[in-house]
């Protein structure tokens, strides 16, 4: 099977609403959907026994279901085949300073997006953001999927201060710090350079990164600086913009 085959195979159907569940699935289940999932289902989206609809779970791929009513608040799905296999989960690291919530909303939502098989917070110098709550960050995550067709939800790492992330890396994982101080603009002469597959991207808070941490990542042999053009972003314009570069000259869009 050529990866042309795999992608089609894996290319998610959008035309049918999708929902992720926690339980087991699997032919013939029976799996009743919680309260709020069937007062979305039946009332904001109208929909009644009968109507198809994909569940995943993260673990067990992608299946159609029917909607059957148990009663008038709580809908169920009857299970029938599986329509995509477990994906690989993606492998690609994303490190962020917390922002406030909005914006942290956001900037989870577009990782996912973005193909991040991991979501790191890093509590820097000028991190405005230090109560996270990784319920929110997991709704986000699983948000993302659903609309996104993304079958592996990404994992969320609790909160590291910096100095710990660097001190506990895995240096066989190139970090992409991107330097909002770095003295070019364009980051793909950068990106070519590297050879390593396993990949990490770093973004700093609005606030950027202090002179002693932009000097104590400099000083990493696995950290890799790049720029993102000429101007500076807001730092969820450059947490895509970093991913579309990276995933564009080095990763998963290859
Ligand atoms: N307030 C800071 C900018 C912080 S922007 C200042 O005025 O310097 C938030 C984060 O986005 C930065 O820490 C960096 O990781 C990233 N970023 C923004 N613009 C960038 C650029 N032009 N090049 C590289 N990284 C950038």
């Amino acid at each position: 099977m050529t990866k042309d085959d795999r992608f089609r195979l894996m290319r998610a159907n959008y035309k049918i609403q999708r929902l992720f569940v926690s339980v087991h699935l699997d032919a013939g289940e029976v799996v009743a959907a919680e309260a709020t999932q069937s007062h979305y289902l039946a009332n904001v989206l109208r929909m009644g026994p009968g109507d198809s609809i994909q569940l995943f779970n993260g673990r067990d791929g992608e299946w159609l279901a029917r909607l059957e009513s148990r009663s008038r608040k709580q809908l169920e799905f009857i299970v029938g085949e599986q329509l995509r296999p477990q994906p690989e989960p993606g492998d690609l690291v994303y490190c962020f300073a917390p922002l406030k919530q909005a914006r942290l909303d956001y900037l989870v939502q577009k990782a996912v997006e973005m193909g991040a098989g991991r979501l790191q917070p890093v509590l820097t110098w000028h991190t405005q953001m230090h109560k996270i709550s990784g319920k929110r960050l997991s709704a986000n995550a699983i948000e993302a999927a659903e609309q996104c067709g993304i079958l592996a939800i990404p994992e969320i790492s609790e909160p590291i201060r910096f100095e710990s992330l660097l001190a506990t890396w895995a240096p066989d994982r190139r970090l992409i710090f991107c330097d909002e101080a770095h003295e070019s603009q364009n980051p793909l002469p950068v990106l070519a350079a590297i050879g390593e597959k396993k990949l990490a991207i770093l973004i700093g808070p609005e606030g950027g990164f202090s002179d002693q941490e932009r000097e104590q990542l400099h000083g990493c042999s696995f950290v890799t600086a790049i720029p993102l053009g000429p101007r500076i972003l807001r730092a969820d314009t450059a947490a895509v913009a970093a991913l579309a570069v990276v995933q564009a000259a080095i990763g998963d869009w290859n």
